[in-house]
């Protein structure tokens, strides 16, 4: 039987949810969660509970609580913007997560794709060619940082390029909420998404945010919750516990960036005082402060995450892993990094429960993997 994982590094697939967030949602859900769309009492107790919620989402990224329509997921959230938003020309970063790139590709009537440097930022001067060659009305999609390597990208550059051009710009702040100061009416996007269990919340809740409802076409039809945008009775218990995320997350934001970008920097330093030759993805752009991508040199990520798993550290690879076979990410692919060195990508990503100790274990137990499978390997 494997150990007890005992070290969780691996926030930026779900941020386990908050204490707090599981008191609130247990409380919603004792009281019985009733219907927000019930005109008795007790639904209209369950709609401005909703309604706080939604104050408290708006209030962590600058924006107003009408701006906001709650979903059953992040990814929901991506799909609704690129297909409800009117345009027939997208526009998609190559370092989107699926839920963005793959909806624009299948759905969209025109789909591109706009290529990034080596540290994995999007090339600001293609944008502005592809706007530029083409005039059909368009919605460009690139996210504020990204989920494998925690790259930042320069916003607010791609609204001025893309709103000089007359299109909308989406943002996928999934990753970003929480990590970053994150600022809806400053950055001036049209629309945005935020996904709860990314922050601490409950699984299965997310936001799209648009400037105007007018902007927004739904794609779940039915009843007229959510102004007509999302139809479906709301996950009331989910949207709680997400709004009491939402407030941790605020109040903690600029101290926590600064604590977790301390025990990142020792990670790297630490192992890249042992093997020079490690790689940190996207070192030299700016990052998220929670997340470091990591080569181990000739170790395959799967066999790395197994050996961090006995150990009692959860991981990730950076690269998907499908039917057993390890495959370069479309990430990785787009930064122009070899397939052999890909596969050797593992995604740390740190949160409120990691600690200096954590750090020490995992170097500790990676440089021990290392002098195992990988320098012997590269001394053969
Ligand atoms: N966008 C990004 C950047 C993500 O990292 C994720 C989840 O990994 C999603 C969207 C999807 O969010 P959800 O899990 O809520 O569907």
């Amino acid at each position: 039987m494997a150990t007890p994982t005992a070290i969780y590094l691996d926030y930026n697939a779900t941020a386990p949810a908050r204490p707090e967030v599981i008191d609130a949602v247990a409380a919603c859900l004792r009281m019985g969660a009733i219907n927000p769309s019930s005109v008795h009492g007790p639904g209209r107790e369950a709609r401005k509970r909703v309604e706080r919620a939604r104050e408290q989402v708006a209030a962590l990224v600058g924006a107003d609580a009408d701006q906001l329509v709650f979903t059953g997921s992040g990814t929901e959230a991506n799909n609704m913007i690129i297909t409800g938003c009117g345009r027939s020309r997208v526009l998609v970063s190559a370092v989107e997560h699926a839920a963005v790139l793959r909806t624009a590709l299948t759905k969209a009537v025109d789909c591109d794709v706009i290529p990034v440097s080596h540290d994995g930022v999007v090339d600001l001067a293609a944008l502005e060619d592809m706007l530029s060659e083409d005039e059909t009305p368009t919605l460009v999609s690139v996210m504020a940082a990204n989920n494998e390597t925690g790259t930042l990208q320069p916003i607010t550059d791609v609204v001025r390029i893309a709103h000089a051009h007359g299109a909308l710009v989406h943002t996928d702040a999934v990753q970003a909420a929480g990590k970053i100061e994150i600022d809806f009416a400053n950055w001036d996007v049209d629309f945005m998404t935020l996904s709860a269990h990314k922050i601490g919340g409950p699984q299965g809740v997310g936001v799209a945010i648009c400037r105007s409802r007018e902007l927004l076409r739904p794609m779940v039809l039915g009843g007229g919750q959510e102004h007509g945008l999302r139809a479906g009775t709301e996950n009331v218990a989910g949207i709680v516990g997400f709004g009491v995320a939402a407030g941790l997350a605020q109040a903690e934001q600029a101290g926590e960036a600064t604590r977790l970008a301390a025990l990142r920097d020792d990670l790297e330093s630490a192992l890249k005082a042992e093997v020079p030759h490690m790689k940190v993805l996207s070192e030299n752009a700016p990052r998220l402060p929670n997340t470091s991508c990591l080569t181990m040199p000739g170790v395959r990520n799967d066999t790395q995450v197994m050996a961090f798993d006995l150990a009692g550290i959860a991981v990730s690879a950076g690269s998907a892993c499908s039917a057993g076979k390890v495959e370069p990410s479309h990430v990785t692919e787009a930064m122009g990094l070899g397939d052999d060195e890909a596969v050797t990508a593992v995604r740390i990503s740190l949160g409120e429960g990691s600690k200096g100790t954590h750090i020490n274990t995992f170097v500790k137990a990676w440089l021990e993997l290392w002098n195992r499978k990988g320098n012997s390997r590269s001394a053969a």
